[in-house]
């Protein structure tokens, strides 16, 4: 076993989970407005080892949309179909040290990294580039499926359009890119443009999430079922820009702080891996100023005092 003392261990996290819940500052995302209507004080976190052993606190079966810790997961299967070479020529991997959705793009006038909005946008772009719409959303969600093995996975379509109507900011983003020749040729920006939303809008709860971030720390592998959703090199390369980029502008002090490859999304969900370990996932949707979750930032701080799973511990 993975973790020998087991119920010591989710005896630990139950008390971190509980500590955590006092921290009710912070604010609902209202830029889509249906994220702004979910109840404020939902608390769930969920971990699943490599070896399959799983825990769940709190309102772990409430589902809620991935939104951006849907990125990694794009980033990963276009990775796995095409390979790191034609996915890095439309986008780097370097911290932005910017907002999310900030209008800007790196000095080569590509986005900064596949994790916020912009690389994202372009992602979402090559993801099966050239088949119809309807066959890419299928690709995703399936495998999204493949992530949770028999875990839920949905699509919220309330968000999805709600977000459609207030996408500003995306358009914008869509179009300085497309003037610098982002994309890939024979782009139909609003087919991507929508198919970014419907990612964003699928929905998972934490019980199954966690399932997805062990995936991630088991190099591809879902440990429910055994079965390869991505290749090895995919998984290290999107684990890698997790740990540089997950966490918006706050991702160079969770690297120094907690040391853990994470991603965060408005909605408040957050997944942290633990590689070789296990995959972790936290659910609350009150968010600081940069738009991670309060508490499940608070939650990765209070983890590695007490356990020593920072990247650099074991020296
Ligand atoms: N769908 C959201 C957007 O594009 C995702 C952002 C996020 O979760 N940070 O604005």
């Amino acid at each position: 076993m993975i973790i020998p003392d087991w119920e010591r261990f989710v005896g630990d996290m139950g008390e971190i989970f509980e500590d955590v819940r006092q921290y009710d500052e912070g604010e609902l995302a209202t830029y889509i407005p249906q994220l702004s209507r979910v109840p404020p004080d939902s608390w769930a976190m969920s971990v699943c080892t490599i070896d399959g052993q799983r825990k769940s606190w709190g309102d772990s079966l409430k589902p809620f949309c991935l939104q951006s810790v849907s990125k990694p997961f794009t980033y990963a299967l276009v990775h796995d179909d095409i390979g790191a070479e034609a996915l890095h020529a439309h986008v780097g991997q370097e911290p932005s040290g910017r907002l999310f959705n900030d209008i800007c793009l790196d000095h080569n006038k590509k986005p900064h990294n596949p994790l916020i909005n912009a690389g994202a946008i372009v992602v979402a772009s090559l993801l099966k580039h050239n088949t119809p719409l309807a066959d890419r959303f299928d690709f995703m969600i399936h495998a999204c499926r493949k992530f949770v093995g028999s875990g839920y996975i949905g699509f919220n379509n309330s968000v999805f359009l709600s977000e459609r109507e207030t996408a500003d900011r995306n358009y914008a983003l869509s179009y300085y890119m497309r003037e610098h020749n982002v994309f890939p040729k024979d782009l139909n920006l609003q087919d991507t443009l929508d198919l970014y939303f419907q990612i964003c809008s699928i929905e998972t709860n934490c019980d199954s999430l966690a399932v997805m971030a062990a995936t991630l720390a088991n190099g591809g592998v879902n440990p429910m079922n055994g079965e390869r959703v991505i290749n090895n090199r995919a998984c290290r390369d999107t684990l890698s820009l997790m740990y540089s980029c997950g966490m918006y502008d706050w991702s160079g002090q969770f690297a120094f702080h907690v040391g853990l490859p994470a991603k965060s999304g408005v909605s408040g969900d957050m997944i942290i891996v633990i590689p070789n370990v296990m995959g972790i996932a936290l659910y609350s949707p009150r968010l600081d100023k940069l738009g991670n979750t309060v508490r499940g930032v608070k939650f990765a701080e209070q983890l590695v005092q007490k356990y020593n799973f920072h990247n650099y511990d074991s020296l």
